[in-house]
């Protein structure tokens, strides 16, 4: 059987490093997983101050509050002693710990209680030697058992990225994401865990049970529109990033989605379809904004990734797929219409829930590569603006789509717009 856990939230670390020689101390217990968080603390005036646990659906706010516990500042030589008794799963006796203890020693009589203690001097006294300032007891009338103890730390989250990543400029960026099936869930994950701080989410879809085996929101979430969804699950693994869903049709609702093309940093569309596509690829040109097109070739058999940029020497998805077919290859684009998510009677649709969610990452990798690159990090440039992915290849696939490993991945430069392309040439 593990040792009891006890958590000491940010706001008990403070608190207990404010308050003066000892105290009592409230804990929320589980039985079930062993573990339970200081709650409450009372310092020598008499007042009683809770200590919270974020989020407030965490686990252990429906624990079983356990009184009687107490706190107390200690010297450094307790807490080293404790790390010795806690490796030979042995106790301290009684008399030591409340020699170690400064004040207010509570004999433990019948009743066990827990204990944290406070060592303000642990990194003085002992420096580099890893002694912790807290640490957590069971009192007992036979001795005093280590229990262990995590405290909150100060820096938690994309905090703890600085400065190896470069998290402030990705928390001021949007991305809009047009489309969140299986591969844009994926997309709007990933981007949420590089931290970039606002998704603009659009898809006019809800989740039903056959999008279940592709995509990232669970069985709890079957009815809702898929950007709700998405905002949901993710309200709860990123509370610090910012999500904005519209159940918008990018065809229909273009009106609609402009503006929010307007003031994001980056478009990523994962909507299927040809059209859906090309509206973006127009959308984006127009704007002035860079887009990343990500889907699936040959029935799931390869991931695309197309970066299109509003340059004058790179064309839109339209004039890309000219230039492919001008060179002899073949327009991929129309199979799209398949409809990957489903697919049809007479070409079922084989994708696995995974590769889509890898292609979905891929773009999201893009996106960011794109985002930051622009803002001067020359370690994230793209070897090119059409990523191939091979997912499950196939020989006898024509060029450049003649991938032969699964995960090769191979990078192809951007072509130049084709003359008089409606959306590349300024109305
Ligand atoms: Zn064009």
């Amino acid at each position: 059987m593990n040792r009891l856990l006890v958590m000491v939230p940010r706001e008990g670390v403070d608190r207990l490093r404010a308050a003066g020689s000892h105290g009592s101390a409230t804990f929320r217990v589980s039985d079930a997983e062993n573990v339970g968080y200081l709650c409450a603390i009372s310092v020598k005036e008499g007042l009683t101050l809770p200590v919270g646990m974020t989020p407030r659906t965490h686990f252990l706010n429906s624990g079983e509050a356990r009184q009687g516990g107490f706190w107390y500042r200690a010297t450094a030589d307790l807490h080293v002693h404790g790390m010795a008794a806690g490796h030979r799963q042995s106790a301290l006796t009684v008399a030591y710990f409340a020699e170690q203890v400064r004040s207010g020693f509570k004999n433990p009589g019948r009743s066990d209680y827990i204990a944290l203690t406070y060592a303000p001097n642990a990194e003085i006294d002992h420096p580099g030697a890893g002694v912790a300032e807290f640490a957590a007891w069971l009192v007992t009338a036979d001795g005093v058992k280590p229990l262990d103890v995590a405290c909150e730390p100060q820096v938690v989250g994309d905090a703890q990225l600085v400065p190896q990543w470069p998290v402030d400029p990705l928390a001021a960026a949007t991305v809009t994401v047009v489309g969140t099936g299986s591969i844009g869930g994926a997309t709007v994950h990933a981007l949420a865990d590089y931290g970039v701080g606002r998704l603009v989410l659009v898809d006019p879809d809800r989740l039903l049970w056959h999008n279940l085996v592709r995509h990232v929101s669970g069985p709890a979430q079957v009815g809702k529109m898929k950007v709700f969804a998405l905002r949901d699950d993710l309200e709860k693994l990123r509370p610090d990033i910012h999500i904005e869903p519209h159940a918008l049709d990018v065809i229909r609702d273009a009106d609609k989605v402009r503006p929010l093309l307007a003031r994001s940093d980056l478009v990523v569309c994962t909507a299927d379809g040809v059209a859906p596509r090309r509206v973006v690829s127009h959308l984006a040109r127009r704007a002035g904004l860079e887009a990343v097109l990500a889907c699936v070739l040959e029935d799931g058999g390869i991931g695309e990734i197309l970066r299109l940029r509003p340059w004058p020497d790179r064309g839109c998805l339209v004039c890309q797929r000219q230039a492919l077919t001008d060179a002899g290859a073949i327009d991929p684009e129309p199979a799209l219409d398949a409809g990957y998510g489903t697919g049809t009677r007479h070409r079922p649709m084989t994708a696995v829930g995974s590769d889509l969610h890898l292609v979905g990452q891929l773009a999201a990798k893009a996106a960011v590569a794109t985002l930051l690159e622009c803002a001067g990090h020359p370690d994230q440039r793209l070897p090119g603006d059409h990523g191939l992915l091979a997912l499950r290849p196939k020989p006898g696939w024509p060029p450049p789509f003649d991938l032969a490993r699964a995960g090769e991945l191979r990078w192809l430069d951007a072509r130049p717009p084709v003359s008089g392309c409606p959306t590349c040439e300024e109305p």
